[in-house]
């Protein structure tokens, strides 16, 4: 059996240190907002290439209290991709604000640009391109089209960090990005975890308010804030796994090329990176009009697969939007994509047993 994924892996081979970190934060006993987050805060912000960074209890708080940072609100509206993790959309509606759904590029599965371009509207604050599957969105335009319509740009960056677009780093384009630390994330920690990352000092310092009671440093609660911040234990385990992230996405690139070297002409449309892009191949996933099908050929043969995402966003139960009529790639890619194995830890010879198990599955089709 070849599984999706194996955390266990990553965690047997880095035992000692994250047990060897856990010692040091116990006998420190300084478990919120201390030294370990702190460092780690200065590591991703180099990461992303920008001077702040603010560590949160998850992705989804870092999306949800960025928007709240840039003043968006009831009333607004924030143009977002109708392919992805729901959090994307449910982040803008807990501040108040109104996500307004885009079509996908099929090719890329990244937000449309002249689909965003035309949902544009007085009320419209904000665009959240999300770097889906660890593929950047096309940040040039995406900011060009921002600074043409006075918008501000949140990048969902949850499974992209260590990403790029014409060579800077996702992170380091928007006003703002979430990243996020869930355990099967690029880099993910040992639970939940977050992190904004940003070039604006002003966002940096209202989330350092927001992430705790919207305190301003001497029990002054200026404003209505959230308890959400990154513990020491996760950010000291994080720590250890940055070290390691580098590797890993090269590892991960590698696997996507041995993939894409075996898996031509068999019938499977394979991920394209776009020209100005870096890849991280948070997930490498594949399309195919029979998807439920192969699935199920590929589990019988002991390969393990993933469906990121069965429906997308306005399809979602909570909001039963028709997104067959209105996004219609995003309804084709939820009917039609399909992710394979694609972790650092996977060897050379059980990524050769996935292709030849999708070679065979693909010809049985
Ligand atoms: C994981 C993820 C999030 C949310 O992150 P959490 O840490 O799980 O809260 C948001 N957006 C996308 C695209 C994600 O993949």
């Amino acid at each position: 059996m070849i599984p999706f994924i194996d955390l266990t892996r990553q965690h047997a081979a880095l035992k000692a240190e994250l047990l060897a970190v856990t010692a040091r934060v116990l006998d420190s006993s300084q478990f919120v907002l201390g030294g370990e987050g702190r460092a780690l805060e200065q590591e991703l912000a180099a990461v992303c290439g920008v001077p702040w960074a603010i560590g949160v209890a998850s992705g989804t708080d870092a999306l949800s209290l960025t928007l709240t940072a840039l003043g968006i609100g009831a009333g607004d509206e924030v143009i977002t991709p109708a392919f992805s993790f729901v959090a994307s959309a449910t982040t803008i509606m807990m501040t108040g604000a109104t996500p307004v759904f885009v079509d996908i590029d099929p090719a890329t599965y990244t937000l449309d640009v002249e689909a965003t371009e035309r949902a544009i509207t007085p009320r419209t604050r904000a665009i959240m391109p999300v770097h889906l599957y660890g593929q950047p969105a096309p940040m040039n335009r995406v900011l060009e089209l921002a600074r043409t319509h006075r918008l501000a740009v949140i990048e969902d960056a949850a499974q992209a960090v260590g990403a790029a677009w014409a060579e800077q780093p996702v992170g380091a384009w928007g006003d703002a990005a979430g990243l996020s630390f869930y355990p099967t994330k690029n880099l993910g920690a040992c639970g939940d975890g977050g992190m904004v990352v940003t070039r604006r000092q002003d966002v940096a310092e209202r989330i350092a308010k927001l992430r705790h009671h919207g305190d301003s440093g001497r029990y002054e609660h200026v404003e209505l804030g959230y308890c959400s911040r990154l513990d020491e234990l996760q950010a000291a385990f994080l720590r250890v796994k940055l070290r390691r992230l580098a590797d890993w996405t090269t590892a991960r690139r590698r696997i996507a090329g041995l993939y894409e070297k075996g898996l031509g002409g068999v019938g499977l449309e394979l991920p394209s990176e776009a020209p100005q892009a870096r890849h991280v191949y948070h997930l490498f996933t594949v399309r195919h009009p029979q998807r439920d099908a192969l699935v199920k050929l590929l589990a019988d043969d002991g390969i393990g697969t993933a469906v990121y995402y069965p429906r997308s966003v306005p399809d979602q139960p909570m909001f039963r939007g028709d997104a067959e009529r209105r996004w219609p790639e995003a309804w084709r890619a939820s009917r039609e994509v399909l992710s394979l194995p694609c972790f650092a830890e996977l060897t050379d010879d059980e990524v050769e047993r996935v292709i030849a198990g999708v070679r065979r599955a693909c010809e049985r089709l």
